[in-house]
């Protein structure tokens, strides 16, 4: 708890992409600084009850620990997420929460205004430091040597991925200012544009950073987005373990400050591209540093979006004000929006599709769900290694006014922290639009997950990869 004595939240929003530094010092609030230090006084009465909580949800996840795990087949390969690599080569300690640049000039001010010996600050709040909107325009380049014909098109893929869903353009250019991809050992960008003068700001891309998950996150740093759990709201749905991190890394855990403007009106969402896995930071590696609170419980293992999710991508939307693009309207099912790329058309929630978001994606199968216990083996079989998921889909559909209960039992056999290259994601809420469950890894016990209708839609996806899994499932009242 000692860190977030120093936390520091500064300022309101900036207002227009000007100069970075006058920004920034305008940008310091002493009044609302104090209010925020008062704000976190009293928040530090309450950490006796968080104390509390924080054990009993330690003791919860040691039972959900499997005593001798059993991938379901195959060998055990084991991916990296961003914080793990940029810990194994060293670059983390130069960093701000895990993969985030900050200037010189962030650095020196908030070492003034700070002077502890802890030196990375939350000093820069959101960017005004936009890259413009409705039409915006990144230029880019590959600095020199960089492996651009290994690494070209998963960057190219990833950079599809927000044109595809947003209104964002990239452009590679060889003058002005523009984003670098440069050579690093980890991966980390800036937020938002930090010059508009001259030069180039870094997005380091090094050989492990190469998925489209991965890039697309970094990338929305590039936008100006900080990550889900530094929301300022963030203690309403997680209790991070202090204990469990080491103080140089408690920073990383800093909040944003406290303007609701910056939120864009998306709820917190563990699965998001933006939010840490439960383990990153954490000092002993066999229990979470992050937990969700009791009444998310079910979360806990899907920490760390994959890709981004329909409230990432509705977030990048509404940062650039891409549906200013639209001048009609259009009507949506299931929680859509308008896409702002074809505005006849809806842009979908995951498990959605078609242009008003009324049908389930193609090739969707159907299993009735009864009051007795079933099993289900899912195998998606090996193909060619893409950077697109292939997706198989089951709706699990059990008699009207009823739910659906459903355990992951097994799994296998590749995972990483944010169930990248295979797994399983659950849709379970009445409300199609928050992400559903994301799960994969075959040591713990993962949550029994009951729906809020009578449908669950569960999807295995794979990056190429054989991916297998076994759940059971019946239907409960
Ligand atoms: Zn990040």
């Amino acid at each position: 708890m000692f860190s977030l004595l120093f936390l520091a939240l500064v300022g309101s929003a900036i207002a227009g992409p000007v100069d970075f530094e006058e920004d920034l010092k305008h940008n310091v609030d002493l009044e609302r600084l104090q209010k925020d230090l008062k704000a976190l006084d009293e928040r530090l009465q309450n950490s006796a009850d968080v104390d509390a909580e924080i054990e009993l949800l330690k003791a919860a996840y040691s039972k959900t620990v499997l005593e001798s795990p059993a991938p379901l087949n195959g060998s055990i390969i084991k991916d990296e997420d961003i914080n793990e690599i940029n810990e194994k080569d060293g670059e983390e300690k130069d960093l701000f929460e895990g993969d985030v640049l900050l200037t010189n000039e962030q650095l020196a001010l908030i070492e003034t205004l700070h002077k502890s010996n802890r030196s990375r600050r939350q000093a820069l709040k959101d960017a005004g430091y936009s890259w413009g909107t409705v039409k915006p325009v990144i230029p880019y380049s590959y600095s020199a040597g960089y492996p651009k014909s290994t690494r070209g098109p998963t960057i190219t893929d990833a950079m599809k991925f927000w044109e595809k869903n947003t209104c964002v353009r990239f452009k590679e250019v060889t003058s002005g200012y523009r984003v670098e991809v440069r050579e690093s050992a980890g991966c980390s960008s800036y937020v938002g544009k930090i010059n508009d003068r001259k030069g180039t700001q870094a997005l380091n891309l090094g050989e492990g950073c190469m998925s489209v998950g991965t890039i697309c996150h970094e990338l929305s740093h590039t936008f100006g987005f900080f990550h889900v759990q530094s929301r300022f709201d963030r203690d309403s749905y997680v209790d991070i373990d202090f204990n469990n991190i080491l103080t140089d890394d408690k920073h990383n855990f800093d909040l944003e400050g406290e303007d609701k403007t910056l939120l864009r009106d998306i709820p917190y969402e563990f699965g998001s591209n933006m939010h840490y896995y439960h383990k990153d930071f954490a000092k002993d590696e066999s229990r979470p540093a992050i937990y969700a609170k009791p009444a998310y419980k079910v979360y806990q293992e899907g920490m760390m979006g994959r890709v981004p999710t329909f409230y990432d991508i509705l977030g990048v939307n509404k940062h650039f004000n891409c549906a200013a693009n639209c001048k009609s309207s259009v009507s949506c099912s299931n929680g859509g929006v308008q896409d702002v790329n074809n505005c006849s058309k809806c842009l979908c929630p995951f498990g959605w599709a078609g242009d008003k978001c009324d049908q389930r994606p193609a090739g969707t199968k159907k299993m009735l769900v009864t009051l007795e216990t079933q099993t289900k083996r899912i195998h998606l079989p090996a193909g060619t290694k893409s950077t697109q998921y292939k997706i198989d889909y089951y709706l699990l559909q059990a008699p009207p006014g009823k739910k659906v209960q459903m355990t992951p039992e097994v799994l296998g056999t590749r995972w990483s922290n944010s169930c990248d290259p295979m797994g399983l994601e659950v849709k379970f809420l009445k409300d199609a639009r928050p992400s559903g469950i994301q799960v994969c890894d075959w040591r713990v016990q993962q949550p029994t997950i009951t729906s809020e209708t009578n449908e669950m839609l569960v999807a295995a996806y794979s990056l190429g990869d054989q991916f297998a899994a076994e759940i059971t499932f019946k239907a409960v009242n």
